[in-house]
């Protein structure tokens, strides 16, 4: 994995700045900037053919004074450490700034799930589990899907830990299939999230986005048989970058949820495209789907996926790479708001010519934690055995999104004369809750 997330020790940077601002001492610094625990571990799989492979993995337990350490696990051909810690500890982070009573932490299994078949990936699942079930744990370690693992595969992890400890533990892992102890939600849990936070940033900017209260809870297949809205004059216009997962369904959930938003271009690795008057999801997304890219949109004019970027939209939407922000084009950038629904899309350098146009970036960590959040809610769920219908995890995700933005803005406010971006007080609301547990533990 390259990109941001390959140096470690950009985050690391962070902390210390963040440090500077909070005060910190040095040991209470020194444990911040390193994971508590790293497991790497080999794991001799039967393949089809009748051969052994060893996969390595990892698992980083990066600071659990918050609570259980809970994240994402990979697998990835060029899978790293470096790269697991530093989203560990981003993890870290996102669960402090949304309150949720986790630590952070990441896992990954170096391989490539394209050339695997499903028994093989199977064996891996599972193969994975044994290899840490002493490391995890409802009340130690959850993990929940990421890039290329999905609910079967946390399905399977959570069948083998059951057969490891005798009885069923859903609540060991996240993102499970709905049948095994998955949430309502979870589906379109991050771009849900990132419209809940979208909705209260556009109201601290006053551009005048129109929110559909009748739909804000409504399911993902209710609101699939209404048309994207129909914007007047006091149109909200909007660019998306990457129509994956994140992306198409933000396209989806803009266009519903609020009465006045156009989604006027969208790109994926092939393209961008845009028309001024919109561009219809249904449509769009059929394309995609039935060509394989956006591109083959015919009603509307092909731009590139770095032009969409610089279009003069109110809020610009990166929901595919890191690095795509950089200190080469943030200056062309013209959106009033920017929502990081991929991990990383800004590098450092943007951040800062971002915030000196009044640039107002809603970071990666608050934008798309609706996905742990909604993990968290399965957890909950499971450890009561008691299941939540789409509107009760909805509202319980709009809650936990909201008071999150209202604390990143107060603590902006508290730190007005240091002039900081809104990046920087995450990290300082997420680092000094991690901080006052660590003081309260008696750590440091
Ligand atoms: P995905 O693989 O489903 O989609 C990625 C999209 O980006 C694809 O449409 C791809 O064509 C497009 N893309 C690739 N290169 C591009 C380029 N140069 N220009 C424009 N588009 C390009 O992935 P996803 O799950 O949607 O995740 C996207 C981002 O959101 C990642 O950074 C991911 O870490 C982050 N994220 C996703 C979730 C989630 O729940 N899906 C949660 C948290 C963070």
């Amino acid at each position: 994995m390259t990109g941001k997330y390959s140096t470690f020790k950009n985050i690391q940077k962070q902390i210390d700045k963040c440090a500077k601002i909070l005060g910190l001492d040095g040991a209470t610094l020194a444990l911040l900037k390193e994971p508590i625990r790293t497991l790497i571990v080999n794991m001799p799989v039967k393949m089809d053919d009748g051969t052994v492979r060893i996969f390595t993995g990892f698992r980083v337990q990066y600071n659990d004074a918050l609570g259980p350490t809970k994240g994402g696990i990979r697998w990835h051909p060029d899978e790293n450490l470096d790269a697991i810690k530093a989203l560990a500890a981003l993890m870290t982070w996102k669960c402090a700034l949304l309150n949720l009573p986790y630590g952070g932490g990441k896992g990954g299994v170096i391989c490539d799930p394209k050339k695997l078949s499903a028994s093989e990936k199977e064996r891996l699942a599972r193969a994975y589990v044994r290899a840490l079930a002493g490391f995890l744990g409802p009340l130690k370690d959850i993990p929940a899907p990421d890039v290329y693992t999905d609910p079967q595969v946390m399905t399977w992890m959570m069948d083998e830990f059951s057969v490891i400890t005798g009885y069923n533990v859903p609540e060991v892992i996240t993102g499970k299939l709905l049948v095994a102890g998955g949430s309502k939600g979870r589906e379109d849990a991050t771009a849900r999230g990132g419209m809940f936070v979208l909705r209260e940033a556009a109201r601290f900017l006053e551009l005048g986005l129109m929110v559909d209260e009748s739909r804000l809870y409504m399911p993902p297949h209710v609101l699939s048989n209404i048309p994207d809205a129909s914007p007047g004059d006091d149109v909200v216009n909007v660019a998306i970058q990457g129509y994956g997962n994140a992306g198409s369904l933000a396209h989806f959930l803009a266009t519903r949820l609020f009465k006045n938003v156009r989604v006027v271009a969208v790109s994926d690795s092939k393209g961008g495209i845009f028309n001024e008057d919109g561009l219809p999801y249904s449509r769009v997304s059929r394309v995609k789907a039935e060509t394989g890219s956006v591109v083959n949109y015919e009603s509307s004019m092909k731009i590139s996926s770095e032009e969409v970027l610089e279009l003069p939209v109110d809020i610009l939407i990166p929901a595919a790479l890191e690095n795509q922000i950089t200190g080469k084009n943030a200056s062309r950038i013209k959106a009033k708001l920017v929502l990081e629904l991929a991990n990383g899309p800004t590098t450092p350098e943007a951040d800062d010519i971002l915030h000196s146009k009044g640039i107002f970036v809603v970071p990666d960590f608050l934008a798309n934690a609706g996905g742990v959040t909604v993990s968290y809610f399965e957890w909950v769920q499971n450890l009561s055995r008691y299941y939540w219908d789409y509107e009760e995890v909805y509202r319980r995700l709009d809650a936990k999104m909201t008071r999150a933005f209202w604390e990143v803005v107060e603590a902006l406010k508290e730190f007005k004369d240091k002039n900081i971006d809104p990046r920087t007080a995450a990290y300082v609301v997420a680092v000094r809750r991690v901080v006052e547990a660590m003081k309260a533990r008696g750590w440091v």
